[in-house]
């Protein structure tokens, strides 16, 4: 079961060839004890691994990598709503389009997100304004250290704005095995962002009855409209979070800049990080075998397939740059490995 020396390039939507010491593939809970054991048998750190969408591997890596690859889900309803309980190797747009062609809401607007829904609590994944703590119940994850279960409730994940505790206090103490949602009974379209109102407006619904199916697909178009394909151009999604200012910060930067893209997030302002790189030049640029997306600055590409310190090195270059001219810091989204 326990594989040596794997090239994880086809593991890694980067495309970044890099090799792991050890693979295992776990389909069952069992097996992921068992890998956990032969890990801890020989200290070896652990990457616990769902489609590697949001990863960048910086090098070998010495440790297990562990690909959770369990399946199945239900969908079944109460007096809360539709629960979804979905085991963590399933792929989250599956999932995503199975409810919304059960005519079920709630999902739609996280369309196209790639990856597992094992990974989708790891940083509260979001878009178009909805995000998974929105539909969060609780989730099952075993701990790496004794290989005991334990079910998390929304209250323990400490979900905020592309984070939860398992990128903090709990990163790397354990795999996430389960996740389980609530759908609502009254369902309400969220189409508040520009580019999903506008889509919306240009068809031929009628807004006020307007069903999951049509925002999912209002979303998939959009996506694909300027995002590109991994399995085309290799990419890790957005590469930096949105940078949160305090209103001093923001009301200076937008003195300074008027056409900056901003929005109010409780007391403090989400500058979008696509419009500062932009606005910096960076959009477009190819640099070897890296680049950034034409269409979306936020988006570094890797169709030279190269390796993780050449992505790092634009990632940080681009930072560097964006903080001289706007004084705010970048932080990568994706979490590098080792
Ligand atoms: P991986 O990349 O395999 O892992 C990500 C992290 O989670 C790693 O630290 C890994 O160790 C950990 N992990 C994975 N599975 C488990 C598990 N079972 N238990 C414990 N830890 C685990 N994100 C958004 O939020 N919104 C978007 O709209 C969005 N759009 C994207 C578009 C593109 C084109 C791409 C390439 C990425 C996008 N992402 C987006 C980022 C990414 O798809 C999400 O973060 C997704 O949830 C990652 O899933 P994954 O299975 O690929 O995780
Ligand atoms: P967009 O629609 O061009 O918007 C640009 C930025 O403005 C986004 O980052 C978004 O913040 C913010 N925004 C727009 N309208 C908003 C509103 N009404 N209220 C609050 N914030 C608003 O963004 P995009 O790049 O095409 O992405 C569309 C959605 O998909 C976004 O939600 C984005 O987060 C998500 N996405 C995420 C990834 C990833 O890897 N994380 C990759 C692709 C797309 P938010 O990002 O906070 O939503």
């Amino acid at each position: 079961m326990i594989e040596n020396d794997i090239d994880l390039q086809p593991h890694n939507t980067l495309a970044i060839s890099a090799h792991s010491a050890f693979f295992a593939r776990v389909e069952t809970l069992e097996q992921l004890r068992e890998a956990l054991a032969f890990a801890r048998d020989r200290s070896l750190p652990i990457l616990p691994l769902g489609g590697g969408s949001n990863i960048v591997l910086t090098g070998d890596y010495p440790g297990l990598v562990i690909q959770v690859d369990l399946r199945g889900f239900s969908i079944r309803s109460d007096n809360s709503g539709h629960i979804l309980e979905a085991a963590a190797g399933e792929n989250w747009h599956r999932i995503v389009m199975a409810t919304v062609q059960g005519e079920l809401g709630g999902l739609e607007n996280l369309a196209l997100i790639p990856g597992k829904i094992g990974a989708a609590p790891i940083q509260n994944i979001g878009a178009y304004g909805v995000e998974l703590c929105d539909r969060f119940v609780s989730l099952q994850a075993m701990e790496i250290a004794s290989g005991e279960l334990r079910n998390f409730a929304a209250k323990d994940c400490s979900f905020s704005y592309r984070d939860s505790v398992f990128k903090g206090k709990l990163r790397d103490k354990y795999i996430i095995t389960q996740v389980n949602l609530c759908l609502p009974k009254k369902w309400q379209a969220h189409i508040d962002y520009p580019a999903l109102s506008q889509y919306v407006a240009g068809q031929n619904w009628n807004v006020d009855r307007l069903t999951p199916s049509q925002v999912a697909q209002a979303v998939i178009d959009i996506r694909n409209s300027k995002l590109p394909l991994p399995d085309k151009i290799p990419n890790a999604g957005s590469f930096f979070k949105n940078p949160i200012v305090d209103t001093h910060s923001y009301l200076n930067l937008k003195a300074e800049h008027p056409d900056l893209v901003a929005f109010a997030a409780g007391d403090c302002w989400k500058l979008a990080a696509g419009w500062l790189i932009d606005r910096a030049g960076w959009r477009g640029v190819r640099r070897d075998a890296v680049g950034v997306h034409e269409l979306q600055a936020l988006v570094l590409v890797n169709p030279g397939r190269g390796a993780g310190a050449e992505v790092t090195r634009l990632a940080e270059d681009i930072a560097e740059d964006v903080h001289a001219k706007f004084g705010v810091s970048l932080e990568p989204e994706p979490r590098y490995y080792p």
